[in-house]
């Protein structure tokens, strides 16, 4: 997914950016952007990319001894 070619773009992972305060880029090309915005000198570069982070397990009902070891 992270490395998908049809992403939707974004400057936030921009080659052409670095990020600023919040919400914003430094642009090469633009200067200072939202960091949702895009053009078409959009350049994808995945390893700007922050992956979501997957929701706490809902342990709710469970029995605690079942994650014991002993
Ligand atoms: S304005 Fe264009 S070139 Fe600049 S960071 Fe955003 S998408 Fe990239």
């Amino acid at each position: 997914m992270i490395f998908r070619k049809n992403v939707e773009p974004a400057c936030t992972y921009c080659r052409h950016s670095s990020p600023a305060e919040e919400g914003t880029c430094i642009c090469l090309k633009r200067g200072i952007v939202s960091e949702w915005g895009s053009c078409r000198h959009f350049s994808y570069d995945p390893l700007r990319r922050v992956p979501e982070s997957s929701p706490a397990p809902k342990t709710e009902g469970l029995d605690q001894d079942a994650f014991s070891l002993d």
